[in-house]
C-alpha cells in the first residue's frame, strides 16, 4: 500500500497519539515501515485489519522447537538476495530411520557435526525420524530414542495419523513440526497439530493439488504450516520451489508458507550435496538431507552462510586486541584489517604457526586489506591510533609491529607516526607461519 492508501483509511482528526504531526505523517511512517499499525489507537476495525494484511509478512515466520536451539523458515520478503536480504537461513536436517539400529548413536553423531567459519559455529538444525517400518510402536520409540540424545527440534516423518498421536505424546512439548498433512488424513492431522500446537506440513500432490490441501487445512484454523508440493527430480522441485516464492510474494495465501524438500534419498554424497545446494540457493524454506556426513554439511553449511549474509552489511570482526595462543609481553603484534574473512585467515595462519602472537584488527568498515588501503581506511594514521589507543603498549614491552606486505607503502609513515618499528610481513597469510619462525622465534633466539 502506498502512503495515499493507508491515509485514506485512518480517522484524518491529526490528533497526535501515534506520535505524529498528522495523520498523513503516520500514513507515510507506517507506508515505510517505520511506524506500526498499532500506534493509532482510533482507527477502526475494518482499517485496521485491512493494513495488518497488507504489512504481515508474504511468508508466515514458522518456529520448529522451543528455546535457543528453535529452526525459523519463512519471513522471507525477496525473490533475488541482492534485492535487499535473504532472512532465515535454510534449516538444514538429517534424516534418522525408525529402521536404523541405533538411532541414538546417529544422533549423537549428529550433535557433534560442528564447523567453525568466521568465529561462528555452523552445523544441522533439526532431525527428521522417519516412519519406514510401517509400525507406530517402533516409530514412537525411535522419536522418543533420538529425543533424549539431541537439542534439535524433531521433523515427524509420518503419514499415519496413530503414529503421530503417539509421537507427540512423547514429544509434542518439544514443538516438532508434523510431517505430512495430505488429502487423506488431513482433517486428522490438522487436528493434532492444533492440539499440539505444533507446525504442520502439507503435501501436495503437485502445486494445484497443494494450494487447495493448504486452503483447507488453514480453513481448519491451522497456519503454521511448511509446503511440500511433492516433487520428487531436482528439475521439478527447482520449478515448483520458484513458483512457490513468486506466488507468496504476491500475496497468493495458499502459498504464503515455508516449504519443506529431501535432497538426494540415495546415499551418494555428491548427489545430495548437489540437489540440497540447488534447494537452498532456491527458495526451500527447510532441507532435509539423507546422512550427517562432513563432506556433505560442511559445503552446504558454506554455501548457506554465504547466500544467506546481508550484501548490505560488511562482515566485520571487533577492532580490539586478539591474543592468539597465551602471548607474553615479547610476543609479536600484527595488524591487519577488521573484515571477517581477512582476520580469520590470519588468526588461523598464526594459530598454525603456533607463535602465540596478538593480532590488531584495524577498523576499515569490514573491507579486506588492499581495498581498505585504496579507500583511505586502512592508513598509517588509523594503525598508529590504534597502536596507542588499543592498550597494545602496556602488553608488549617491545615496539615492533607486523604489516600485511601487500601494504609495504605504509611502513615508512607509520614508522614516523608511531614510533615503533614497522616489519614488512608476507603478502598472503599462508606465509605467517614460516616468517613468524624465521623473523620473530629465530631473530630472538
Ligand atoms: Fe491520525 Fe491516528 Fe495519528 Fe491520530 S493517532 S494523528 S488519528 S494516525
Amino acid at each position: 500500500m502506498t502512503g495515499l492508501d493507508i491515509f485514506k483509511l485512518l480517522p484524518k482528526t491529526n490528533c497526535k497519539k501515534c506520535g505524529q504531526a498528522t495523520c498523513l505523517a503516520f500514513a507515510m511512517a507506517l507506508a515505510n515501515a517505520k511506524a506500526d499499525v498499532a500506534q493509532c489507537p482510533d482507527m477502526n476495525d475494518t482499517a485496521r485489519d485491512a493494513l495488518e494484511a497488507a504489512s504481515s509478512p508474504q511468508i508466515a515466520l514458522v518456529k520448529i522447537g522451543v528455546g535457543p536451539d528453535e529452526a525459523q523458515a519463512g519471513n522471507e520478503t525477496v525473490l533475488f538476495r541482492h534485492d535487499k536480504c535473504f532472512v532465515n537461513p535454510t534449516p538444514l536436517a538429517v534424516l534418522i530411520s525408525d529402521r536404523c539400529e541405533n538411532p541414538a548413536a546417529e544422533a549423537l553423531k549428529a550433535n557433534n557435526l560442528v564447523f567453525d567459519r568466521l568465529g561462528q559455529m555452523h552445523g544441522i538444525n533439526l532431525l527428521a525420524v522417519q516412519n519406514h517400518s510401517g509400525d507406530p510402536v517402533t516409530f514412537c520409540e525411535t522419536v522418543r530414542s533420538v529425543s533424549e540424545k539431541t537439542n534439535f527440534p524433531l521433523i515427524l516423518v509420518c503419514e499415519d495419523s496413530l503414529a503421530i498421536e503417539k509421537a507427540l505424546e512423547v514429544t509434542g512439548a518439544k514443538k516438532p513440526l508434523v510431517y505430512a498433512a495430505n488429502e487423506e488424513n488431513y482433517k486428522v492431522m490438522t487436528e493434532l497439530a492444533r492440539k499440539y500446537n505444533v507446525p504442520l506440513a502439507v503435501k501436495g500432490r503437485d502445486l494445484d493439488h497443494l494450494a487447495g490441501l493448504a486452503e483447507k487445512v488453514a480453513a481448519l484454523g491451522h497456519r503454521q504450516l511448511v509446503l511440500d508440493s511433492g516433487a520428487q527430480n531436482v528439475r521439478q522441485v527447482l520449478a515448483d520451489q520458484t513458483q512457490i516464492r513468486r506466488q507468496a510474494l504476491r500475496r497468493f495465501r495458499p502459498f504464503g508458507y515455508p516449504t519443506i524438500v529431501f535432497a538426494a534419498n540415495s546415499r551418494d554424497p555428491l548427489q545430495a550435496v548437489i540437489e540440497a545446494g540447488v534447494y537452498i540457493a532456491k527458495y526451500a524454506g527447510i532441507v532435509v538431507l539423507p546422512s550427517a556426513d562432513p563432506e556433505v554439511v560442511l559445503p552446504l553449511v558454506t554455501l548457506r552462510l554465504n547466500i544467506f549474509t546481508d550484501p548490505q552489511k560488511p562482515a566485520a570482526v571487533d577492532s580490539r586486541i586478539y591474543e592468539i595462543g597465551s602471548p607474553g609481553n615479547s610476543a609479536p603484534v600484527l595488524v591487519t584489517s577488521n573484515f571477517s574473512l581477512t582476520y580469520f585467515c590470519v588468526a588461523s595462519d598464526v594459530e598454525a604457526s603456533r607463535v602465540p602472537a596478538y593480532i590488531l584488527p584495524v577498523d576499515t568498515d569490514g573491507v579486506s586489506v588492499l581495498t581498505g588501503w585504496a579507500a583511505g581506511k586502512f592508513t598509517p594514521e588509523k594503525i598508529a591510533a590504534m597502536l596507542k589507543e588499543s592498550g597494545i603498549e602496556d602488553k608488549v614491552t617491545h615496539r615492533r609491529v607486523i604489516i600485511p606486505g601487500g601494504v609495504a607503502v605504509l611502513s615508512g609513515k607509520l614508522q614516523d607516526l608511531s614510533g615503533w618499528e614497522v616489519i614488512v610481513g608476507p603478502v598472503e597469510s599462508s606465509g605467517l607461519p614460516a616468517f613468524l619462525k624465521r623473523r620473530w622465534v629465530a631473530e630472538k633466539a
